[in-house]
């Protein structure tokens, strides 16, 4: 492991996981960022640990998300452990639900997954309007509250030695021809032997980074809302057509979400809004009446792929963890865990998710 510190950029949910985890296997570890850790896509997001009921990009991709979501207990427990703040995990099945031909047909075919009959999901979610004609549910997947998840891994950051300089400011890396020299912001210089770019949406843009370890990376905006909802009117993370819907333990019932590739605008819409509640309201009447509660929106890392960039690049000494897009909360473990890995030079890393991908054609190009 290196002996000057490693500095991480970015202390939304993957950097604070990669520092925690780099932390605990001893190392010295500095994160920066120039906002509020954890307040940016990781708080944001709905906290839903659904590799099979999301659409994979890849095979690869799948393996990867799965090997997180069994990673989930082992993490949290550590974490829960060494913060004292409970994350609310919960393993106990995403349900999605159908409506027409078409989405009984998809769903009884989706391996993993238990179809279930009318009357019996109307028995698991009696909220589901009398349309449901069936349900698939996978009973690995589960939640987490992300919110909780950020705040517990700060403290427990905090409890391995981990230095966090918050409302740093914007920081540029400072860099030779061939390696890292360490970051220089507002705070000053800090010398590093690695630096993790884990600046989420905004990775492609990080100061300093030269053009050939550069990551292309498009903020995807996504809006949600929160009803205040009775405990228990809806038990499990329920999908229906054009929405899904997240129950929290404080009573809050979210809903969500918007796929905008609009840039970083995280104004909340009328048409957003409109679109959610219209899916949410055509499936499940009964949330008619529900006070709204809050509603914020939040920017995924998206690639050019769809695949996470995770892995060192062609500047020595630098390496990216981001463009997680849908899945970055699921993919917290695996990736904090994948990095420590390469750091150590105990992997490789996975192909398909190199960082060297990007820029693979133009240097054959060059030849
Ligand atoms: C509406 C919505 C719903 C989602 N639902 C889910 C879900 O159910 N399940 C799931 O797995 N994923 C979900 N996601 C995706 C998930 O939230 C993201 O993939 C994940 O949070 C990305 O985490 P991150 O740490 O890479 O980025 P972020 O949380 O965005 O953190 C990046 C950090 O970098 C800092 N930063 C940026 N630039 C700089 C700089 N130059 N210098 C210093 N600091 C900088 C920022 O201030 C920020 O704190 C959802 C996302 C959204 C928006």
């Amino acid at each position: 492991m290196h002996r000057e510190p490693v500095v991480i950029v970015g202390a939304g949910l993957i950097g604070l996981a990669i520092a925690y985890e780099l932390a605990r296997r001893g190392a010295t570890v500095h994160v920066i960022d120039a906002n509020e850790p954890g307040r940016a896509a990781s708080w944001a997001g709905a906290g839903m640990l659904a590799p099979y009921t999301e659409t994979p990009a890849s095979p690869a991709f799948e393996a990867f998300c799965i090997a997180s979501l069994e990673r989930y207990p082992g993490f949290v427990a550590g974490v829960q452990g060494r913060s004292g703040v409970d994350v609310r995990l919960q393993l106990d099945g995403v349900v999605e639900a159908a409506y027409g031909e078409a989405d009984e047909a998809r769903l009884r075919a989706r391996p993993r997954t238990r179809w279930v009959t009318r009357d019996e999901v109307r028995l698991m979610e009696p909220v589901l309007g009398a349309g449901v004609r069936g349900a698939a549910i996978c009973e690995a997947e589960g939640q987490v509250d992300n919110r909780r998840l950020g705040r517990a891994l700060l403290a427990a950051c905090a409890a391995l030695g981990v230095r966090v300089d918050a409302r740093a400011g914007p920081v540029a890396i400072e860099a030779n021809a061939r390696r890292v020299l360490g970051v220089r912001g507002p705070l000053g210089f800090i010398p590093a032997g690695a630096i993790v770019n884990a600046t989420g949406a905004w990775a492609g843009m990080l100061e300093g980074v030269p053009e050939h370890a550069r990551v292309p990376v498009t903020p995807v905006k996504g809006q949600m809302l929160a009803l205040a909802m009775p405990r228990g009117l809806v038990r499990r993370v329920l999908w229906i057509p054009g929405a899904y819907l997240v129950p929290r333990d404080d009573g809050r019932l979210l809903v969500g979400a918007t796929v905008e590739p609009v840039g970083f605008d995280v104004r909340v819409t009328a048409r957003g809004l409109g679109s959610m509640l219209e899916a949410a309201l055509a499936a499940v009447p009964a949330l008619g009446d529900l006070a709204v509660a809050e509603t914020w929106a939040g920017l995924r890392p998206g690639s050019a792929d769809g695949l996470p960039y995770i892995g060192g690049t062609s500047l020595g000494g630098y390496y990216v963890a981001t463009g997680h897009y849908r899945n970055g909360i699921l993919l917290t473990p695996a990736t904090a865990e994948l990095i420590a890995d390469i750091l150590e030079g105990r992997a490789d890393g996975i192909a398909a998710f190199s960082p060297l991908r990007v820029h693979e054609g133009s240097a054959a190009a060059e030849k």
